[in-house]
């Protein structure tokens, strides 16, 4: 670093050229090995824009004067002529370079002089295809031989619209190119981490097509580009040819990073939920973000870039206030977006103090600006993951009560279902249970019904068949005797004197005799098919099919026998019993025959009272 006093001694020198001696000149001895900023030495000449080479060194019209960096600084569309001296004292030969650290300077034309002779003249600037630059870098280098007691001397003419301030050191090769490396691992750092997590976010907003993921992608990579644009990578890289490009790149590329910003900034801050103003602002400031964005295609560089440079102080101004506002009410996501930004502000005014020359330092004037825009990005991709996972998060929650919900209604369900199971079970149950009662009723009333049919065939007295089973069987053996031609034998049977035991005993004791005498006869006929039955009053009548005569006889003899030998007792008394018995038995062949059948037996009967009862007989045709 030049001090005061060699200022101070440089000024007097170039004031007065006639003083000048070697003493005051720029030595390159064996003991500098670091670069030398060339800006202490260098004088400028006043109202030369139009003047050529030889005009410049020849004029006396033409006054130097000690360079002042304020003359150059910020952004302005300047023409001027420039020179600066130094001898080589270092006994060694030399490969020196010179570098200009402003990859944006339109126009350098470079005059060599060497001990008086010219022996170079450059064009260099980036309004010129990279591929004329004599040495492919992004910055513009002049590289040249020298020896002990060369005294070089150096004119540069400068034009340029936009940044002028001018980083001109003189360097030996080895450590230029030792900086160099540096500065590159530098660059290729920041970047790559800038395209990595550009691109990472781009990927993420095309997956998850995420409106935040998409504006933070554009703006990191709109950033990554203005960056690569502004240390000159992006023109030796990217578009090599086009000079012109450059003219409008820087612009627009911070007017396309303000609008992403601002859409980025509304989204990440939830200013839709959380602040209605503020969202309005940030859709207002994309917009005319936009808007710039078209009217800087028309102006011309200089304007263009300042109107920018203005726009991104505001623009961070605002995002710093709404950021810090939002913070302090206690949002985590601004907390931590203020943070960002407050880093990337930092950063962009050293850098720009350091373009304005407010204060010096070894450090690159861009370095500042791109440390803390790196560490923004960097805050931005920690505060995009968080409020993704918050988002999904939130999500699994929706989710875990959609479960919830759905668990409790497939519940609700299945205990209906299981209620209505219940209810049906219950009512086939009872259904089983009325159909059993029905089936039970049924059967009772069958066979009640089936007792009643019998008691129908039956006397209630006797328990014998009665009249009415009578004369359907008679009728019924009527036909199997006709059919089989077998005999069919009928007894009539009437108790003797009834009425007087009536008279004597009773009607209950008539009715004990009946029973008494009925029981005698179900004892007296053995075979299945024999009916007996009450005929009426105290008159019996048995059917014995397929029974002849004789047999029937046999059978009214044993059953009179045993009457006659059974008394009937009544209480404490006792009375005879006897009965007749008018016997028939014929083959029956016609339906008429079975009623006769029947009246034959009754005048058997007839006879057998009339010829002294208790007797039996068999009807026998007159
Ligand atoms: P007989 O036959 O020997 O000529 O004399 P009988 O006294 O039996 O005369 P009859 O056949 O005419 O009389 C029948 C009597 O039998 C009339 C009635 O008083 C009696 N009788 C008829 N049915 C019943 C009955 O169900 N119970 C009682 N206790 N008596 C009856
Ligand atoms: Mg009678
Ligand atoms: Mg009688």
């Amino acid at each position: 670093m030049p001090t005061c006093f060699q200022r101070l001694l440089l000024t007097i020198v170039l004031i007065f050229p006639s003083i000048l001696t070697a003493k005051e000149l720029l030595s390159i001895s064996d003991k500098t090995t670091e670069t030398i900023k060339l800006v202490p030495e260098l004088v400028i000449a006043n109202q030369s824009q139009n003047l050529n080479i030889t005009e410049i060194r020849n004029s006396p019209a033409i006054k130097w004067e000690p360079f002042r960096t304020a003359q150059t600084k910020g952004i302005a569309n300047t023409s001027y002529w420039l020179k600066f001296d130094f001898i080589q004292t270092a006994p060694q030969a030399k490969q020196l370079i010179i570098s200009l650290t402003n990859p944006h300077i339109d126009s350098i034309v470079l005059y060599h002089f060497k001990n008086g002779q010219q022996v170079q003249r450059l064009q260099l600037g980036d309004h010129y295809p990279f591929a004329n630059r004599p040495i492919l870098s992004t910055n513009f280098l002049y590289s040249f031989a020298s020896q002990q007691f060369d005294k070089h001397q150096f004119y540069l003419k400068i034009d340029s619209t936009g940044a002028t301030n001018l980083p001109l050191n003189l360097w030996s090769s080895e450590a230029y190119y030792q900086n160099a490396e540096q500065q590159t691992a530098l660059y290729g750092f920041q970047l790559g981490v800038l395209t990595a997590i550009g691109i990472f976010s781009l990927f993420i907003a095309l997956t998850s097509l995420s409106f935040s993921y998409t504006y933070y992608a554009g703006y990191v990579l709109s950033i990554t580009l203005f960056v690569a644009s502004l240390n000159g990578l992006a023109f030796r890289f990217i578009w090599p040819e086009w000079p012109q490009v450059q003219n409008f790149a820087l612009p627009a590329l911070l007017s396309l990073s303000m609008m992403f910003a601002f859409l980025f900034s509304e989204k990440v801050m939830l200013f839709k939920y959380h602040n209605q103003t503020m969202l309005r602002l940030c859709r207002i400031s994309a917009a005319a973000s936009v808007l710039l964005l078209v009217v800087c295609l028309f102006l011309d560089y200089t304007t263009a870039l300042r109107l920018n440079i203005y726009a991104v102080m505001l623009a961070s101004v605002m995002l710093m206030y709404m950021s810090t506002a939002q913070a302090i009410k206690g949002y985590k996501l601004a907390k931590l977006f203020a943070i960002g930004w407050f880093c990337m502000m930092f950063g962009a005014l050293i850098s720009g103090a350091l373009y304005l020359n407010i204060f010096n330092s070894d450090l690159t004037a861009s370095t500042p600006f791109i440390i803390g825009l790196t560490t923004e990005v960097i805050f931005m991709a920690a505060l995009l993951a968080i409020r993704y996972n918050d988002e999904r998060i939130a999500k699994l929650k929706i989710q875990q009560d959609a479960l919830d919900q759905a668990k409790q209604a497939r519940e609700h369900k299945e205990k209906a279902l299981r209620l209505e199971a219940r209810s049906s079970e219950q009512l086939s149950q009872k259904v089983q249970e009325r159909t059993l009662e029905l089936e039970i009723a049924l059967r009772e009333l069958n066979e009640a019904n089936q007792k009643l049919t019998e008691q129908a065939k039956v006397d209630s007295l006797t328990g014998v068949k009665n009249r009415n089973s009578f004369d359907k069987r008679i009728l019924a053996e009527g036909r199997i005797s006709r059919r089989q031609q077998t005999p069919l034998s009928v007894l009539m049977l009437d108790l003797d004197h009834f009425k007087t035991i009536n008279d004597s005993y009773g009607h209950l004791a008539g009715d004990q005799a009946l029973r008494v005498v009925a029981d005698i006869l179900k004892q007296n006929l053995k075979r299945p098919t024999d009916l007996v039955s009450r005929f009426g009053g105290e008159e019996f009548a048995i059917i014995l099919p397929n029974t002849d005569q004789t047999g029937a006889l046999q059978v009214a003899e044993s059953i009179r026998k045993a009457i006659n030998a059974a008394p009937i007792s009544w209480g404490d008394q006792s009375f005879p019993l006897t009965v007749s018995i008018g016997v028939n038995s014929e083959v029956i062949n016609s339906e008429e025959h079975t009623t006769l059948l029947l009246e034959q037996a009754d005048q058997a009967l007839y006879q057998a009272k009339s010829e002294g009862r208790n007797c039996s007989r068999l009807y026998r045709p007159q």
